[in-house]
């Protein structure tokens, strides 16, 4: 079970966090879950279980997309 958490952050400082599983910048409400391990930062519950029962086990721990990933899309996507 995560917790939400508040970024402490003064207006004036530049701290950007972003939500390890849709890459959202987070600007206050941070919502944070042990997921395989190891503490997380995540924009809501939502983006924790899909990181949890998704991303994770799928993609692993630092997926990026292959560089040429557009040109796949367009190869399989329907004209
Ligand atoms: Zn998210």
């Amino acid at each position: 079970m995560g917790r939400w958490v508040e970024n402490d952050a003064a207006w004036y400082e530049q701290r950007m966090l972003h939500c390890q599983c849709c890459g959202r910048m987070i600007a206050k409400h941070i919502y944070r879950e042990e997921v395989g391990g190891a503490e997380r930062t995540f924009c809501g519950e939502e983006c924790a279980q899909l990181y949890r029962d998704y991303v994770l086990p799928e993609r692993g721990e630092n997926y990026r997309p292959p560089a040429d990933v557009m040109d796949l899309y367009d190869r399989l996507m329907v004209k």
